[in-house]
């Protein structure tokens, strides 16, 4: 039987809800990841405060087989971005991290913390718990005075153990008040962070894997991928029973381990019963979704056929259970 994870030659994998949680490691995912896979693993993260190395030896502690060529982070998407916007060595402000400070040294540019005369021809924001007013007011003076601004990401929440704390979208969302300006976003749901995950996975034929369905599954339809929704972290079940088509992926499971086993015989219809008791009877399985992104590719042929997003539509059909008919799920 062809498991999930057969049909890509790369998984694109979210980090925090669908890896870990906060500190923890999610039970079970490092095993549903072996290393020595022939298969491409890329870890991307809309967190931009910390180096793909310090990210790389975060997931290694964890179980994770990661080394730093396999992090791509929103910080070095949006370093890419502002090396495509602005003149070589160009002043850049930087709200954010020594860590995005760093990319943006790397990516031939000039990061700077305060102006003066000179205006900066670009702000760049990532997440950092050290930002204060003093940070985006200079942000502010440069962007109403002209500097191009990037923001990593737009998450208005960052989980950690004590709940939701504000994201990097919530100052994000305080500079934009400021400004009346909007931002170029490099992180998921925007492209940038995907297509460097792809351009380092080397192939188009990848599997987005994430926990939520406004930034991975968003993102992941936005370029064209396919996507498997894992139930183990921000979005639930009744979210997704209410998804917008933009939210809707091409496969949910419970857990990772899903990757490595076959797609269940029966699809899942947005709208209506339980998709709980579903994946409850088939916990290992990943559920096809019907109207989800895998019709779209099925519908117009846009990625190939190469992809098992057509392949397993027409599979379920051939194989079925029996009833052919799709089970459906509800809100409740
Ligand atoms: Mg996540």
């Amino acid at each position: 039987m062809t498991r999930l994870r057969d049909g890509y030659r790369a998984l694109l994998l979210d980090l925090d809800g669908t890896l870990y949680r906060g500190a923890a490691v999610i039970p079970g995912a490092p095993d549903a990841l072996p290393a020595g896979s022939a298969q491409q693993l890329v870890y991307v993260t809309n967190n931009a405060s910390r180096s793909p190395g310090a990210v790389a030896e975060h997931l290694t502690e964890l179980g994770f087989a990661a080394g730093t060529d396999d992090v791509v982070t929103s910080a070095q998407a949006a370093a890419r971005l502002l090396a495509e916007r602005v003149p070589p060595g160009a002043d850049v402000l930087v709200v954010g991290t020594d860590a995005l400070a760093a990319e943006v040294s790397g990516a031939g540019l000039n990061p700077v913390r305060r102006f003066d005369d000179r205006v900066p021809a670009a702000v760049v924001q990532g997440h950092s718990p050290q930002t204060a007013w003093p940070d985006l007011a200079e942000a502010a003076y440069a962007v109403r005075a002209g500097a191009h601004w990037v923001a990593a990401n737009t998450d208005r929440t960052l989980p950690n153990e004590r709940g939701l704390a504000p994201g990097n979208g919530s100052l994000v969302a305080a500079l934009r008040a400021a400004t009346d300006t909007e931002p170029e976003v490099a992180g998921k749901p925007f492209a940038p962070l995907l297509e460097d995950a792809l351009t380092r996975a080397g192939t188009r034929a990848a599997l987005v894997v994430g926990d939520r369905l406004d930034t991975d599954i968003e993102g992941a339809n936005r370029v064209g991928l396919d996507s498997l929704l894992v139930l183990t972290g921000v979005s639930t079940l009744d979210e997704l029973a209410t998804a917008p088509p933009e939210h809707r992926p091409t496969y949910v499971a419970l857990s990772l381990d899903a990757l490595n086993h076959p797609i269940a015989a029966d699809e899942v219809e947005l709208g209506s019963s339980a998709l709980g008791e579903l994946l409850g009877a088939e916990p290992a399985r990943a559920f096809r979704v019907r109207g989800g992104a895998g019709d779209r590719v099925a519908n117009d042929g846009a990625t190939g056929g190469t992809t098992p997003g057509s392949a397993a539509a027409g599979g379920g059909a051939a194989t079925g259970n029996g009833s052919g008919n799709p089970i459906a799920l509800s809100p409740r």
